[in-house]
């Protein structure tokens, strides 16, 4: 497989382009896009066989679950079964942004997605190109960040095609990453909620609308 790159305008991402990043997840595809965190390795998060190809292309271990990326907070419950007060006070604070919520996964949502576990993480992207292409598709897509399993996090197009030429069909090009940092996981399937991964949010700031472990 070649990969193709697409270069778009970071602020203001050609529809062509998105159009077509987003016929390549309605076919199977795999692309690489920008968040305001890192580089993302998207699929159709109701497409499983999609998702499997994730885990070949990174390398991943597959115990490990996914981040699902949502364009429109109504999408949340269309992969969580239970969108608690909690997560609503959060996600009207911090949606868009670099803050991860796990909940109470739907239980059609592909397996792979959780690694076969009863929750599912989710976080709405700050940045154009990731929304537009959410948008684009109309439903979530499944990305853990676009470099092979263990390595750096790519937070530039350059460090997508190190790892994944050859890969994924395709890496939406808008330049760095501005954040360059993953986002914060927040699980709030326990209580207290408890940080999963220290990230961009501190978790002070969190601690001001939900009780923190
Ligand atoms: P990455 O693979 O770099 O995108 O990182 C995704 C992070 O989110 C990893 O640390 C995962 O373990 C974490 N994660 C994803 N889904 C879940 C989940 N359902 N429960 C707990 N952590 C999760
Ligand atoms: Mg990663």
């Amino acid at each position: 497989m070649s990969t193709r790159r697409l270069v778009v305008d970071p602020g203001h991402p050609d529809l062509a382009a998105i159009l077509e990043a987003a016929d390549v997840l309605r076919g199977g595809g795999l692309v690489a896009f920008p968040t305001e965190t890192v580089y993302g390795l998207g699929a159709r998060v109701t497409d499983e066989a999609a998702v499997r190809r994730i885990f070949a292309a990174k390398g991943r271990p597959e115990g490990k679950p996914l981040i699902v990326h949502v364009s429109r907070r109504e999408q949340v419950s269309r992969v969580a079964r239970d969108v608690p007060p909690a997560a609503r006070a959060l996600m009207a604070r911090f949606f868009p942004g670099p803050l991860t919520l796990v909940l109470p996964r739907r239980p059609e949502i592909p397996d792979a997605v959780t690694a076969g576990g009863d929750t599912v993480a989710v976080r709405m992207p700050d940045h154009p190109v990731a929304q537009a292409l959410i948008e684009a598709l109309g439903e979530p897509v499944a990305a853990p960040s676009a470099n092979r399993s263990g390595a750096r996090s790519a937070t530039t197009p350059e460090e997508v095609l190190d790892d994944l030429d050859g890969r994924i069909e395709l890496v939406l090009d808008a330049g760095p990453a501005p954040l360059r940092q993953p986002s914060t996981v927040l699980d709030l399937t326990v209580e207290p909620a408890r940080v999963l991964r220290q990230g961009a949010v501190p978790a002070d700031a969190l601690r001001r609308h939900v009780p923190i472990a």
